[in-house]
């Protein structure tokens, strides 16, 4: 299941599942470093489950300024054809984007742009003094 992720974003492969009837081999080939057998499942595992945070495009490529090409290969090692799922989760992270902390927000009666804390609620107009409320919809800001 090859994959490509995207310039301006780090890729790290946090987790993967599987669950097989015999055994596999699970393969991920990365841009151009050698394939890395991550899973070779010698004693016929039927199922596991690992959280991981080793691979991770931060390590060669810290500014996300190339995509990455992700090929993440199953190989059936077993004598006999096997049947199964395998789940990963490639996390996508932006980098280099701004935290937003303030808003724009226009008076409705004189229509006079403001600029405001994000999580403000309680507007008053600094040009005609009419007060409204905006709603913020958002969480806790980091
Ligand atoms: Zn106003």
């Amino acid at each position: 299941m090859p994959y490509t992720s995207p310039i301006g974003f780090l890729a790290s492969q946090k987790e993967r599942f599987f669950s097989f009837n015999g055994a596999i081999r699970f393969t991920l080939a990365l841009d151009t470093l050698d394939p890395i057998v991550l899973f070779p499942s010698a004693d016929n595992l039927m199922g596991s489950y690992e959280s991981i945070a080793a691979i991770d495009t931060k390590y060669w490529d810290a500014s996300a300024e190339e995509e990455h090409h992700w090929d993440m290969t199953i190989t059936n090692m077993d004598t006999i054809p096997i049947s199964g799922t395998a789940q990963v989760a490639l996390i996508l992270t932006e980098i280099s984007s701004a935290i937003m902390t303030e808003k724009r927000v226009r008076c409705r009666k004189c229509g006079n742009v403001m600029t405001v804390p994000l999580t403000q609620t309680k507007i008053k107009c600094t040009n005609c003094g009419n007060e409204f409320i905006v709603p913020f919809f958002g969480g806790n800001i980091v």
